[in-house]
């Protein structure tokens, strides 16, 4: 039955999923050497091969084995979203039924993934969609490489991507260990030969683990989603607060910039009325005061069910203005996929609710604005 048949498929594991070693053995039993593992993978994340059929370096009888026992990708691309400013959003299926949200978004000199590390989330920030049914579980390394891959083949065949920012759904720093998997790959050359410093990791301010990113030494840009000036106002809007506090927090970035020696994003979203007021500004400048850092604001991007106003551009402006004016280097995040106006992790949602996104005016995209 063909029925039967595609449900087998999909339940074949991705070829990436399998270890390496594990991946040896099977090639080794079958009298393969052992370099057809970097052939394979070769095709997969260089060549964007999409089928064992195409890997035409790999004997005939080793292509029909493979496809009989692995997929080439072990998610798959359920849809995609795409805006007229060149932002596409995509939803990734899981094996066990799942998604998440990843999105592509293309300007003049740049190709820019944002991955997602967990399905849902358990930060509870009270104004992201992510969040909104808690977390379900966390990415395995190669749910999250294949994001990745997914967006790569949207490209031309002489367009790469050139940054990568790690702002999707969930919390990276609470699935560490799986996002430094995968983004080994992302950065090796074998891999996608992404620089690291073109990779932005955001998190929400786990302090323990922002020093064990320090201590690794590696370049990565780090973002970190402080929101509010002080713990009465941080408390409230984004509630892990209550265990850490914006001075640990601080300290843990200025340890950051000690280690890497790369300067640190502050990301700051405006919530009209609650913490974009000039008095916030200040207690802002004097928290961050002497130090060398980058100030990102975004405003605040509407979530259904949510009641939270986006403040007016006026009111940016003097937030903006009042930064710069102490000396601090400032960007207004732009918003991409106007038309789409929801924000991330509502695709998913909508999904997950059974109102399945018929048209792109369902979906949504948030731009956001990397490291160099
Ligand atoms: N857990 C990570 C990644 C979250 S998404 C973190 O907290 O940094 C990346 C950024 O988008 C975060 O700063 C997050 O707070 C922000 N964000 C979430 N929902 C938003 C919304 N509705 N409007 C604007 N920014 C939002």
């Amino acid at each position: 039955m063909p029925l039967s048949a595609s449900l087998e498929q999909r339940l074949l594991p991705g070829v990436l999923s399998v270890p390496s070693d594990e991946l040896l053995r099977w090639l080794h039993a079958r009298n393969e050497p052992p370099y057809r593992v970097k052939q394979i993978r070769r095709w997969i994340l260089l060549r964007r091969a999409s089928s064992f059929e195409q890997m035409t370096d790999l004997p005939v009888r080793l292509r029909a084995e493979l496809a009989a026992h692995f997929r080439v990708l072990g998610t798959e691309l359920r849809e995609v979203a795409n805006t007229t400013d060149g932002t596409s959003k995509l939803l990734v299926g899981l094996v066990d039924g799942r998604a998440v949200e990843c999105v592509l978004m293309r300007t003049e000199d740049r190709r820019t993934v944002c991955v997602s590390t967990q399905v849902g989330c358990a930060m509870g920030c009270v104004f992201c969609a992510s969040g909104l049914e808690g977390v379900e579980r966390n990415l395995e390394p190669y749910e999250i490489l294949e994001q990745f891959l997914h967006a790569t083949r949207l490209l031309g065949p002489q367009e790469r991507l050139t940054h990568a920012v790690i702002m999707g759904m969930g919390e990276p720093l609470a699935n560490l260990n799986n996002l430094l998997a995968a983004l080994e790959v992302v950065c090796s050359r074998d891999g996608l030969g992404l620089s690291r410093r073109r990779v932005t990791i955001s998190t929400v301010g786990l302090p323990a683990a922002i020093r064990r990113l320090a201590d690794l030494g590696v370049q990565y840009h780090l973002a970190i989603s402080l929101h509010a000036p002080t713990d009465t106002l941080r408390n409230q809007i984004v509630p892990v607060n209550r265990k850490v506090g914006v001075e640990e927090l601080v300290a843990a970035g200025d340890y950051y910039f000690e280690k890497t020696g790369r300067q640190v994003t502050y990301e700051y979203v405006l919530l009209k009325g609650i913490n974009d007021t000039i008095d916030c500004a200040r207690r802002l400048a004097e928290l961050l005061r002497g130090r060398s850092v980058h100030i990102n604001l975004i405003p605040y991007n509407p979530v259904e069910s949510l009641n939270f106003e986006t403040p007016s551009p006026h009111r940016v402006r003097q937030f903006t203005d009042y930064l710069r004016s102490r000396g601090f280097v400032v960007h207004v995040r732009r918003t991409k996929g106007r038309e789409i106006s929801a924000a991330c992790g509502q695709l998913r949602l909508r999904h997950k609710r059974g109102q399945a996104a018929a048209s792109p005016h369902n979906a949504t995209a948030q731009s956001a604005s990397p490291g160099n």
